[in-house]
């Protein structure tokens, strides 16, 4: 039987019409400030929809375009007046930023508990501790993804492949915590077919357009498709869908998967932002 198709924009669609429920009837409006610096074009897409999302949600909203020559200074003195900012809850860096600035240095200015991406030293290390405040947007993407199948992670064999700080890595650490049994998996593993065959669930977060292919899932296998990449004028993710679908029992699609499901999650992250600004008054 064809997997389910996982729709994760209809999911997200209903996060962020529940959130703007919430946020009519409140007084002070959660605030994101949206920060980029040069004009890469896919990061310029991906802020306009940030952008775009918080109108929706009825947060206040602030977009700040730097140039591409900006100082570290510049930006860090920007991270600060933000930080310092009651108006906004939540700051966004948006990554990558031009080859001159040290994204580590300028994420880790930002207070952890404006720190919506979940970037910081601090609130990546929570991860650790699972005193969690703020976590990484497209692992929770990936964990309410799997979750809204029905599927139970406890003990269940979960495959990551990709440990970036800001997505493998945070995704393998939540499945842990729900008491997966978790393999991360990255460009040296060999054979990696091996270990995805034995996977119930299998996140691919490579950025490698059809790195998974039907030989290498599990029958029933719940597949999380995070990879953006783009091929010709369409976007595709990292798993080959047409032939995984055959085998898997639920997959979520590129585009309509993973990416609006982590709009939202950043959506829910600014609204926790404000809870915890609101507790520290
Ligand atoms: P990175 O390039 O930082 O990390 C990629 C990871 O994949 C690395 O750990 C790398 O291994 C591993 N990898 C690369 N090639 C292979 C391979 N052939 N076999 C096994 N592992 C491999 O990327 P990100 O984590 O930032 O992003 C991953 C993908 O997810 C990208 O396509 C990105 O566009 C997408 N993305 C999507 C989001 C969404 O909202 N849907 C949000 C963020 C990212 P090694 O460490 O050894 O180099």
């Amino acid at each position: 039987m064809p997997a389910k198709i996982i729709d994760g924009k209809k999911i997200a669609e209903k996060i962020i019409s529940e959130i703007r429920s919430k946020v009519k009837n409140m007084k002070e409006k959660p605030g994101l400030a949206l920060v980029m610096v040069g004009s890469n074009p896919a990061s310029e897409v991906y802020v306009n929809f940030k952008e775009k999302d918080s109108k929706e949600a009825g947060f206040y909203c602030e977009r700040h375009n730097l140039d591409e020559s900006a100082s570290e200074m510049d930006l860090l003195n920007l991270v600060n007046q933000l930080n310092n900012n009651p108006k906004v809850h939540g700051v966004l860096v948006q990554l990558p930023l031009p080859k001159h600035l040290d994204e580590k240095l300028v994420t880790d200015a930002i207070l952890p508990h404006k720190d919506v991406d979940g970037f910081t030293a601090v609130n990546l290390g929570n991860l650790l501790s699972e005193k969690t405040i703020l976590a990484p947007a497209t692992a929770r993407a990936a964990i309410h993804l799997i979750e809204s199948t029905g599927t139970k992670i406890e003990g269940k064999n979960a495959v990551v492949i990709g440990r970036s700080n800001i997505v493998g890595k945070p995704t393998a650490m939540m499945l842990l915590e729900k008491n997966a049994t978790v393999t991360v998996c990255h460009s040296r593993t060999r054979n990696l077919a091996e270990y995805t065959r034995k996977a119930d669930i299998l996140v691919v977060a490579a950025g490698k357009p059809d790195l998974v292919t039907k030989d290498m899932v599990k029958e029933g296998a719940v597949v999380i498709d995070v990879g953006i990449n783009r091929s010709g004028d369409k976007l595709v993710g990292d798993v080959d869908f047409d032939s995984v679908k055959e085998i898997a029992g639920f997959i979520t699609p590129v585009p309509g998967g993973v990416g609006p499901m982590t709009r939202a999650m950043l959506m829910e992250n600014t609204l926790k932002a404000m809870e915890l600004s609101s507790k520290l008054k």
